[in-house]
């Protein structure tokens, strides 16, 4: 028995699956690339800093003088080309790490900007677009927003009338998100930063980063950005990390960062790294690989699910920006099959079948597919979707290539097997 029928995947959508690889040869060379380029980052980087056996030893208590965690910040910094960087297991998740970025750095009567549309659904409580305890609006932070134009370009007019005296920072996120707009390239986060800096050049810009990073040459700081903020339970942290989150940026910035997560005058000098540094070293030593996997995985599902008819988003042949591939499945039924193979594929709780669920904080249910060694890690294969038209799965990560892949086969299988695909 071969090793797919073992899995039961059929011949049929296995050679399906087949057929599509072998137009995607090219881009898979170029995300080689990408992959080695950012490898060399990273190891050149820790090779700068000297990363020893040292490194690895636990601290515990207040965490005062922790060798290890002070080189991996300055590992962090100088692979993303900053002064500084926090990069702790403090940070709860991606949420938590932009929360101490904003919070950190709007004062009472600051102004946040977002001049590229409605940011992350998590961050509308942090700013205070939907009323909550502790927002940065309770604090007396004003919010603004310019939407996008249609086609998804910078509304460069509204932007330039939005920024004011009171505007301290703008925070701008390169993937989509839940959003329905394509991701921003680094270069375009380069014009709409060089914009705002010339309307008022000593504006903080902040980016966030989830899902980008090392999925292009540039990151967000090469740019100018003086602020970049992401979770190890996505890419930088390589599927090894079990928790954490990272600003890098300018050395002012990131040091009232940790002023905020930890007290006043405290900050960078205390946070016992309790024995989880050799994941987050080991972890973004593999990160550039890890997001090279994912990013396969999302051009080989975008162009299965395009050759059978389904409108994805990025489609197969765009250059990517992040690790998301979006699929709209069209039915109800079409989105749990698709969710049911991806959860059987997952190394863990492969034996389950994922069920709506009430999210709180979302209209519609929703449906997620996740089997991860880490607890919502989305660098690991994972798919959700809200059960609403046009009933689309926002599919992502995957540690290695092939695993992408037979979760990608085994999605199409269900399909099938639903009667929903024909091959
Ligand atoms: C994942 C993510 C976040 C943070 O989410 P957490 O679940 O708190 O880690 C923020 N912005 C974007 C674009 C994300 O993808």
């Amino acid at each position: 028995m071969g090793i797919y029928e073992t899995l039961g995947v059929s011949r049929a959508v296995e050679q399906f699956g087949e057929s599509v690889l072998d137009t995607l040869r090219a881009q898979f060379a170029a995300i080689d690339e990408t992959a080695e380029y950012n490898q060399g980052k990273v190891l050149a980087a820790m090779r700068k800093s000297r990363v020893s056996a040292a490194c690895f030893a636990a601290t515990t208590g207040y965490g005062y003088d922790d060798l290890g965690r002070e080189t991996l910040e300055k590992v962090y910094a100088d692979a993303f080309g900053t002064e500084a960087a926090l990069v702790r297991p403090q940070i709860a998740c991606g949420t938590h790490a932009l929360a101490i970025a904003l919070g950190a750095n709007l004062l009472p009567g600051d102004e946040l900007l977002c001049p590229a549309g409605k940011p992350y659904d998590t961050l509308e409580e942090v700013i205070g677009i939907r009323p909550s305890a502790c927002s940065l609006r309770e604090y007396g932070v004003s919010y603004r927003q310019v939407d996008l134009l249609p086609g998804d370009e910078f509304d460069y007019d509204a932007i330039r009338a939005a920024i004011g005296e009171k505007t301290k920072l703008i925070a701008i996120q390169r993937s989509k998100g839940y959003a329905t707009r394509l991701s921003f390239p680094v270069e375009k986060i380069s014009r709409l930063i060089a914009f705002c800096k010339s309307c008022k050049p000593d504006v903080i810009c902040m980016v966030d980063n989830c899902y980008g990073e090392f999925v292009e040459r540039q990151e967000p700081p090469d740019v100018g950005a003086d602020l970049t903020v992401g979770s190890l339970i996505k890419n930088p942290g390589g599927g090894l990390a079990p928790v954490g989150g990272y600003i890098c940026g300018r050395r002012d910035l990131v040091e009232r960062c940790a002023y905020r997560l930890s007290a006043p005058g405290l900050g960078q000098e205390i946070g016992a790294n309790l024995g989880l540094l050799p994941s987050l070293y080991q972890g973004f030593f593999l990160a550039p690989t890890v997001t090279a996997g994912a990013l396969k995985g999302a051009v080989f599902a975008a162009a299965v699910y395009e050759k059978l008819g389904f409108r994805v988003i990025p489609d197969s042949a765009s250059p990517r920006c992040d690790i998301i591939q979006a699929v709209e499945l069209g039915s109800r039924e079409a989105l749990l099959a698709f969710c049911a193979g991806i959860q059987a594929a997952a190394p863990v709780d492969s034996y389950v079948t994922p069920v709506p669920w009430a999210m709180p904080g979302y209209d519609d249910e929703v449906v997620m597919a996740a089997g991860a060694f880490v607890q919502g890690s989305s660098i690991e294969l994972s798919a959700d979707g809200p059960l609403r038209p046009p009933y689309a799965v926002y599919f992502q990560g995957g540690l290695t290539w092939y695993h992408a892949k037979y979760g990608i086969l085994m999605s199409l299988q269900k399909l099938c097997d639903a009667g929903i695909v024909k091959l």
